[in-house]
């Protein structure tokens, strides 16, 4: 009998201990957000955002005693804007920041050489505007579009937004890689030592301002950024919705002496119609109820604006988590 007894306390003990097991793997939930270079602002956006997701998990499980499903964010640096949507197409990625003009062209498929075109993305909100720069060395002599004849210009990595708008602004210009005198594709946070080396003449970069892989050249070694206003980019912007005209302003790095014009996108956080609308609802939550914080965490988050930032560079349709939040927040 005792014999009995004590073996069904240890079965019991043994079923009490691998549900306690089952339910602790259950209770939380890891999603990753694609990123960009490490010196780039969207590394600055998914870290931002796993921080404000961890203060409002903190906050509540410490209100519910860890009751909740505790979430798991991690932000890692990847290629960019097109390597975060095809992730999420994949399932690798949960999130990822990309930029509007790839978000339209992956959902429309209207770019499929550039981008692979997906249906199931979602847009979830948008960040920062991110110009379009074409960043220039000292010694250079470049002064516009035309004067990059010839030159040794990064175009940006495999992946990357700017590279895939890089490409398009060539093609506007009726140019391939043959018009300048070589072309890398090195990554953004390589771009800048690169050219303060003198290894290359300029590099096109798309991203927020201020940012400090910009700042290692410009404040560096006295890069400069050109204006870029050239026929083709006014037909860009007129064509497009996804673009539109864009400032560095006069004094943002060392040798800004004068506005610069240029065009630009937004920086927009997207998902997969497959990702659960409480994950979305969520993370969601967590950026929009710590607003001040998160604009606290980038100055180019400085003037976010929650009623711009559900609908300015959304093209995909906003995923139903992030709906239900705008509806119970009274921002839809
Ligand atoms: N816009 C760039 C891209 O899509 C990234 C900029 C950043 O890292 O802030 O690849």
């Amino acid at each position: 009998m005792k014999k009995l007894i004590s073996s069904l306390a240890s079965s019991l003990l043994f079923f009490v201990a691998s549900f306690s097991l089952i339910s602790a793997a259950k209770s939380a939930e890891y999603f990753s957000i694609g990123t960009g270079g490490p010196t780039g602002v969207y590394f600055q956006v998914g870290n931002a955002v796993c921080k404000m997701v961890a203060k409002i998990q903190s906050a509540e499980h410490g209100r519910k005693k860890g009751t909740d499903k505790a979430l798991r964010c991690s932000a890692p640096s990847t290629g960019g804007s097109t390597y975060n949507i095809g992730q999420i197409m994949e399932g690798e990625l949960q999130f990822g920041v990309a930029q509007s003009d790839w978000q339209y062209h992956a959902y429309n498929g209207s770019k499929p050489d550039k981008v692979k075109p997906f249906k199931g993305l979602r847009a979830v909100f948008s960040a920062h505007p991110e110009p379009f720069q074409i960043i220039v060395g000292k010694k250079s002599k470049i002064k516009d579009w035309n004067s990059m004849k010839g030159k040794k210009v990064n175009i940006g990595n495999p992946g990357s937004g700017q590279r895939g708008t890089f490409e398009v602004l060539m093609e506007a210009h009726g140019v391939d890689t043959g018009f300048f005198g070589g072309t890398s594709e090195l990554t953004s946070s390589e771009q800048s030592g690169a050219l303060c080396d003198g290894k290359i003449d300029a590099f096109g970069y798309t991203v927020g301002v201020p940012n400090a892989g910009v700042a290692q050249s410009t404040d560096g070694c006295g890069a400069k950024i050109i204006d870029l206003q050239t026929d083709a980019v006014k037909k860009l912007v007129a064509d497009n919705p996804f673009y539109a005209w864009a400032t560095i302003p006069k004094g943002t790095y060392k040798t800004s002496k004068k506005d610069v014009t240029t065009f630009g996108v937004m920086a927009s956080f997207v998902t997969s119609a497959k990702v659960s609308d409480d994950l979305v609802y969520a993370v969601v939550k967590a950026v929009f109820e710590n607003l001040d914080d998160f604009r606290k965490q980038h100055p180019a988050f400085a003037n976010l604006d929650p009623k711009r930032m559900i609908v300015d560079g959304l093209s995909a349709p906003l995923h139903p988590g992030a709906i239900k939040y705008y509806k119970e927040a009274g921002l839809m």
